[in-house]
């Protein structure tokens, strides 16, 4: 019989621990927490790591533009010494005093060859106003007049009450293309009497730069004059024509920015920085797109999934300490259930279990119209058994009577009880009357053979309804009992 308890014991085990309510409360609460958990710290991994990233990118940016703008302003520096220096040679200021004297001229054109290759600077012209002859690179090419707008820069510089000047112009002579003009007047007793300038290709200089592909420079005006690839400098195209919104965004920034300062933004998807050089009207943006995504979208990834495990780990930590605190309630209900439900001697069920039960099987049936089948019965003048051998060797023959029931009765759905002294019954659910004949002969012959005493069985089974009565049902079943210990016992009536 003991292996009847342990399998109620056990069903009442699993019961509690695997389907109580609160455990899948629990159970579905932690682990909704851990997913939200897990989800909210990869996503705030993403995003902490793309702030970082594009501040690192920003940073970089930074680091280069500044560089290349050092490089052209050391560049510019070179020029403007350059220029100075020659504007103050007193064979200079000889020859633009008299600028007919061969030997003047001679040296004059020596001195500047001279430093033009020391300096390898790219163009050096000169006039003066005297003759106002134009040369470029020691070669005459104009006569010039104030008349002429395209002389008017010459007027200009010797005007010019801090010198150099220097600007971006066009080249109107050879190339239609913009170059970068270091104008330097040359005084005699604070009288200008010529000019000495200096003409830098901008190409030339944007090659010495090495600018990288994502670095413009552009102009005042907005029109891109410098740039890795040649031939998008030589279009002179405006930043709006090149980027649309973006770049008329850029060309305003520019516009407001104090001369030979930085500034980063982000437009849309990408990071700009935007410098002003010092002495020119001349800014250089770097483009630099924010392709932190796919790293991110990786490594993000990658958290989730390291942070599910953990949480897996966590979770699974967590179901067995809700195993651990639930155990001993579980112990607790259980020797509840075994003293309350389970009768002392025997260990059958009692009847207060039996009438749990038997109300439950009861409306399964009606609800399934499945035939209920019910056995009622009492051992055979046990009082005599009592009275001959004592209540010890009573009580030993009742554990061994409810010990051939477990024999007997053998459906998981069956159910076997003590009714109360020497009285036993047992449910047989989803059995029908040749079913349940068989079980009560088996039970009776088993008894028989186990040569102590004889037991009386009542049978009685119905498919029942609703307006059947259980009590009638149980009733009938005694009445039965009772014909079969009439007919003299060791019997059973159905
Ligand atoms: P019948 O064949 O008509 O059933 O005769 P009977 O003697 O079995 O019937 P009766 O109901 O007169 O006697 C029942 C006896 O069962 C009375 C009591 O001594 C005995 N009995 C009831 N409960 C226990 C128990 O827990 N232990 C022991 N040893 N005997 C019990
Ligand atoms: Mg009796
Ligand atoms: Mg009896």
């Amino acid at each position: 019989m003991s292996s009847y308890i342990d399998s109620v014991a056990d069903n009442l085990d699993r019961q509690i621990l695997f389907n109580m309510p609160l455990r899948k409360a629990v159970i579905l609460f932690s682990a909704l927490l851990f997913a939200i958990i897990a989800i909210g710290s990869s996503f705030a991994y993403y995003f902490s790591m793309r702030k970082i990233l594009n501040e690192g990118l920003a940073h970089e940016l930074r680091q280069t533009m500044n560089t290349k703008r050092f490089m052209l302003k050391a560049e510019l520096d070179k020029e403007i010494l350059l220029l100075k220096v020659l504007s103050e040679y007193p064979v200079v200021k000889d020859y633009f005093l008299e600028p007919g004297s061969e030997d003047a001229k001679k040296a004059v054109f020596e001195l500047f060859e001279h430093h033009k290759e020391y300096f390898q600077s790219q163009i050096i012209n000169w006039i003066n106003v005297i003759d106002s002859n134009y040369y470029v690179n020691g070669k005459f090419k104009e006569k010039y007049t104030p008349s002429n707008p395209e002389h008017k820069w010459f007027f200009d510089a010797l005007d010019t009450k801090n010198p150099p000047v220097i600007k971006v112009a066009f080249d109107y002579l050879d190339r239609y293309i913009y170059d970068l003009y270091i104008d330097y007047p040359v005084f005699s007793e604070d009288k200008a009497i010529g000019v000495i300038s200096g003409r830098i290709s901008l190409l030339y200089f944007i090659n010495k730069l090495n600018l990288p592909e994502n670095i413009l420079i552009f102009d005042k005006s907005g029109v891109v004059i410098g740039a890795a690839d040649e031939k998008l400098a030589k279009n002179k195209k405006t930043l709006k024509e090149l980027f649309g919104a973006k770049g008329e965004e850029i060309h305003n920034r520019s516009r407001s920015m104090s001369k030979n300062s930085s500034q980063s933004f982000g437009i849309g998807e990408n990071l700009y920085v935007l410098n002003s050089m010092e002495e020119l009207d001349l800014f250089l943006v770097s483009k630099d797109k924010i392709d932190t995504k796919k790293i991110l979208e990786e490594r993000a990834t990658m958290v989730f999934f390291a942070l599910l495990l953990l949480l897996l780990l966590v979770f699974f930590v967590f179901n067995k300490f809700v195993e651990y605190i639930l155990k001993p309630i579980n112990k607790n209900m259980l020797s509840y259930i075994e003293t309350s439900l389970l009768d002392d001697l025997t260990k059958l069920p009692n009847k207060r279990f039996f009438n749990m039960r038997i109300e439950d099987e009861w409306s399964r049936a009606i609800r399934g119209k499945s035939s209920l089948s019910f056995l009622m019965m009492d051992l055979d003048k046990f009082k005599n058994y009592n009275d001959k051998r004592g209540h010890l060797e009573g009580d030993r023959l009742l554990r061994d009577v409810a010990r051939i029931f477990s024999y007997c009765v053998n459906r998981s759905s069956d159910f076997a009880a003590r009714f109360g002294g020497e009285e036993f019954c047992v449910i047989l659910p989803n059995t029908k009357i040749e079913g349940a004949k068989k079980i009560a002969e088996n039970i009776r012959a088993s008894v028989e053979r186990a040569g102590k005493t004889t037991i009386s069985i009542g049978l009685v089974c119905k498919t029942p309804v609703l307006e059947d009565s259980m009590h009638q049902f149980i009733e009938l079943a005694d009445q039965k009992l009772y014909e079969a210990k009439n007919a003299g016992r060791n019997k059973v009536c159905s």
